[in-house]
């Protein structure tokens, strides 16, 4: 499944909770060391989401990759310039289920899963002139335009756009909690191979606007 400049799969919120594969919020996967930091400030870090190949297909292969961010504001306001080292991390991990217990890195949000969308033509709401969906693939929807500016460093280097995500509205039986990224969206590119078409999960630059 090779990425479309100009289509798009919705990355969408079940309503039911996974161990494995595409999922949001609960605690992370066991395959996560609890002592992680954010590899900018050194801070905790909290769990976002993991994307497994039901979402991503060959791009990550048997593995997953899992998104966290990190607690500290200031740190978090950062990434929303590409910076490298940024705190919003992303971890490609053997599939992994969920840790059993709590931990300080857990997301505020209730535990669901994900599932992948029919393939779409990009489109824009036509009152804000962008799409603030989670969705794979197609081009990213900036909404705010100094997104284009954002990108154009890492784009000379070859980066393209990989995903982006922003917080699901959650089925009335369960809590979003409160969102990092304050209804923001978060814009994730990578590095694609040029024999394969793969893109690179293990060489992410993103960032957030809101
Ligand atoms: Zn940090």
């Amino acid at each position: 499944m090779h990425l479309s400049p100009t289509h798009h799969h919705k990355i969408l919120l079940s309503n039911k909770n996974v161990q494995t594969g595409s999922r949001i919020g609960g605690t992370p996967p066991e395959a996560i060391a609890e002592n992680t930091v954010c590899p900018e400030c050194k801070r905790k870090i909290q769990y976002v989401l993991t994307l497994g190949n039901d979402i991503l297909g060959e791009h990550i292969g048997n593995n997953e990759l899992s998104f966290f961010v990190c607690k500290d504001f200031d740190c978090r306001w950062d990434g929303q310039a590409v910076i490298h080292p940024s705190p919003l991390i992303f971890i490609v991990h053997p599939v992994s289920p969920r840790k059993k217990d709590p931990t300080d890195m857990d997301s505020p949000c209730d535990a669901l899963g994900f599932y992948r969308g029919e393939l779409e033509p990009d489109f824009v709401d036509e009152e804000s002139g962008y799409c603030d969906d989670s969705k794979l693939g197609g081009k990213p929807t900036y909404i705010q335009s100094r997104g284009e500016e954002e990108v154009e460093e890492i784009q000379k280097e070859g980066y393209e756009f990989f995903f982006q995500y922003s917080q699901p509205v959650f089925p009335d039986e369960f809590s979003g909690g409160t969102d990092p990224f304050g209804f923001g969206v978060v814009y994730v590119f990578a590095k694609k191979d040029a024999a394969t078409g793969l893109m690179d999960c293990n060489n992410i630059r993103a960032f957030w606007l809101k």
